[in-house]
């Protein structure tokens, strides 16, 4: 088993099993086929995908988890590329992928797209005309964070290869035949008829958590400088599901692997100070940058505070 080969068992122990509650008062973990007593507990139970209680989007759209969920919207792309030409039941809109968001994770998703579709369509004998990418982003550019210089670098890229934005756009409601969508300021829904729906909008951390009674801030706890919880300090949060604020900007860094990972050194250091007696060492981020690829052979990113885009990268 994969996490066997990468953890030493010899030195820990590792238990398959998911986490129903933490029970804090009494240093429990409550898991589905038993629990575990602490004396020290390191919260680490990333994210789920958030679908801001929009009408449908649960049941009928997709979402990028892990490899196995992204790997189910591959099998389900192919399969209606497969059969368009074959099922009789088959429907012009079978070809059509609304993509909703238009972050990192949507714009790197339209990368591997745009280089897809075209082997698909030779695959199965389909005219690449018939096919229909629209992304749906609720802000008025893409990739809202990201330098706009870049982010526009990623939209015209896109564009280029077909990929229809919508933007100052709200998906509104997703059913089996696909989205309704809403202009920012318009009364009127526009349907738009889909075969698949990736959402790609939102995460937010575990419930976990908020359902144990910690202290939470839209679902994160407010870790202290020593990324302990601020109410209990036998337990320590990392990564998606810590809050750590940018005093320069004077927001939370937002959730990455890169400060998931720079957390994970600090809390063990930690956790090694107090078996020992010593003070605690607060949590400081280096951040090394950002990259989104965009495709095979195309990519942006912002690194050591130098832009890069695609032609600087092939250098
Ligand atoms: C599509 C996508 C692309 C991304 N790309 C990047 C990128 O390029 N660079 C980057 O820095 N970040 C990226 N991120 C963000 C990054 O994946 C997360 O910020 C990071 O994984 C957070 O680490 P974590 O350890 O907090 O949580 P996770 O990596 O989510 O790990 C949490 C673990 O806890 C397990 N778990 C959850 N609930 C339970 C439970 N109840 N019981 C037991 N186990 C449980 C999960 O199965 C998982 O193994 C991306 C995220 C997404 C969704």
């Amino acid at each position: 088993m994969l996490i066997k080969n990468v953890i030493d068992t010899n030195r820990v122990n590792f238990v398959q099993d998911s986490v129903v509650e933490i029970k804090k008062d009494e240093k429990k973990v409550i898991l589905k086929n038993g629990e575990l007593t602490y004396d020290y507990l390191v919260i680490g139970l990333g994210f789920e995908s958030n679908t801001f209680g929009i009408k449908g989007l649960a049941e009928n759209a997709f979402a990028i988890r892990s490899v196995n969920t992204a790997r189910k919207i591959r099998e389900h792309i192919e399969y209606k590329f497969a059969s368009y030409n074959t099922d009789p039941n088959a429907k012009e809109s079978d070809l059509t992928i609304v993509v909703g968001g238009a972050g990192l994770s949507g714009i790197e998703f339209l990368g591997e797209l745009v280089n897809r579709i075209p082997q698909l369509c030779r695959e199965y004998d389909i005219d690449p005309q018939r096919v229909k990418i629209v992304d749906v982003e609720g802000a008025p550019r893409v990739l809202p964070p990201f330098d706009p210089e870049l982010a526009q670098y990623a939209h015209d890229m896109l564009e280029s290869k077909g990929v229809q934005f919508k933007l100052d756009t709200f998906l509104k409601e997703a059913s089996p035949e696909g989205v309704k969508v809403q202009k920012k300021g318009s009364e009127e829904l526009e349907e738009i008829k889909a075969g698949t729906i990736v959402w790609t909008g939102g995460v937010k951390a575990s419930h976990i958590p908020e359902q144990s009674g910690f202290e939470t801030n839209r679902g994160k706890v407010p870790v202290n400088s020593d990324l302990r919880a601020p109410d209990d300090d036998h337990v320590f949060v990392v990564g998606d599901c810590a809050l750590v604020m940018d005093k320069s900007s004077d927001r939370p860094y937002p959730p990455s692997a890169q400060i998931a990972i720079q957390q994970s050194y600090t809390a063990a250091k930690n956790l090694k100070h107090l078996l020992n007696n010593e003070p605690t060492e607060d949590f400081v981020y280096k951040p090394k940058g950002t990259v989104a690829s965009l495709g095979h052979s195309d990519a942006i990113g912002v690194v050591f505070d130098k832009k890069l885009r695609e032609h600087l990268l092939r250098r």
